[in-house]
């Protein structure tokens, strides 16, 4: 398949595009690299992908990137591009969740329906959920966010709801739940918690540490995302790990992986649910979903992984025969 990563030098869109090429896929990756997090970071997520057979890149923002021609030849695309991270989202912040998340997620749309895109798969949230009434949360629950980043997700959502309603857009949102595993974002918990851990520095704990979340190894949701793509389903489902843990367990499991991390407590913070947990059923009976990695392999998978990077970031840049290689 011919497939558009959107959000590709990401945490998660680097381990799809990785995924998908295992599996014969040709893949264009579009990612502005934004400055959230040290954009060094995102280049050396791409630096593996960059001069594989069958990867090209464009580097650039959504809403400035004629998506069309981009769209007109793929079966696929995987919309990841997003501003993650709920705790940011307060303030005067909000209008840059909201332009990618909101506008860019509609950008996507008007170009997936022009051009009669296959297949759209957007990368939803636990988010919407917020503090859940029914726990393993069914996705049949209606959303109540309590972050503004949630909102977005949500706004994201609907509109592909809303294209696939009207237009027959055939958009597939997965509501993914804490993903972790190497090259994790540097503002998640695990990948926070390894390096107070490799380097013997406090690691300030927001709230009594019982908050639990139904943490998804990144590997499962790359697989569940291409599964996706191929079945012919559309709708809205969860991709949770199957297994809630605490975040103190977490902390014990990585005194075992690493070294004790000495935690410093603090309160709990505006935006974050105490509590996630995925009902996965319908993603089962819809594309196959079964996660198999287990909280333990995954994170010592990921202590593995993080050990301090030395080789170089290379430079990104496009493909010298244009965005797809020819068939
Ligand atoms: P990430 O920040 O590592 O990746 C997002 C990528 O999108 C970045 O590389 C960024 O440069 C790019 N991007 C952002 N705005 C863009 C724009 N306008 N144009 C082009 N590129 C742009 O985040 P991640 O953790 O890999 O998350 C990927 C997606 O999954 C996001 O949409 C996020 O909301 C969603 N999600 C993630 C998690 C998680 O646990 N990591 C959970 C639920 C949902």
């Amino acid at each position: 398949m011919r497939a558009v990563v959107t959000g590709a030098a990401g945490f998660i869109g680097s381990h799809l595009c990785e995924h998908l090429l295992a599996h014969g896929d040709e893949v264009v990756g579009v990612d502005a690299l934004t400055t959230f997090y040290d954009p060094a970071r995102k280049e050396r997520n791409l630096a593996p992908l960059l001069g594989r057979d069958g990867f090209a890149l464009h580097r650039g923002d959504l809403l400035r990137t004629p998506l069309r021609p981009l769209f007109a030849a793929a079966d696929v695309v995987y919309h990841l591009a997003g501003q993650p991270g709920v705790r940011g989202s307060w303030g005067d912040e909000f209008a840059v969740y909201l332009r990618r998340n909101v506008l860019v997620t509609q950008h996507v749309l008007e170009a997936a329906r022009d051009t009669r895109l296959p297949r759209l798969v957007f990368a939803s949230s636990s988010s919407v959920y917020g503090d859940a009434e029914t726990y393993p949360t069914p996705e049949t629950l209606r959303p109540r966010p309590v972050s503004p980043y949630g909102v977005t997700k949500l706004a994201a959502e609907q509109l592909c709801e809303t294209y696939r309603a009207v237009f027959g857009v055939p958009a597939v949102s997965l509501r993914l739940f804490s993903v972790y595993g190497p090259r994790q974002r540097p503002d998640m918990a695990f990948s926070r918690l390894i390096t107070a851990a490799r380097a013997g520095r406090p690691f300030p704990l927001y709230g009594d540490g019982g908050q639990s979340r139904d943490f998804t190894y990144v590997g499962d949701v790359v697989a569940a995302m291409r599964a996706a793509a191929r079945s012919g389903w559309t709708g809205v489902a969860n991709l949770g790990g199957g297994s809630e843990v605490t975040l103190r367990q977490i902390i014990a499991l990585l005194g075992e992986l690493t070294a004790p991390v000495r935690v410093v407590p603090g309160p709990a913070r505006p935006g974050d649910a105490r509590r996630t947990a995925a009902d996965i059923t319908l993603a089962r009976q819809a594309f196959g979903y079964r996660p198999v990695t287990d909280i333990r392999t995954g994170l010592a998978a990921m202590v593995r992984a993080e050990a301090p990077l030395d080789h170089g970031a290379r430079p990104a840049v496009g493909h010298p025969h244009g965005y797809w290689a020819p068939r």
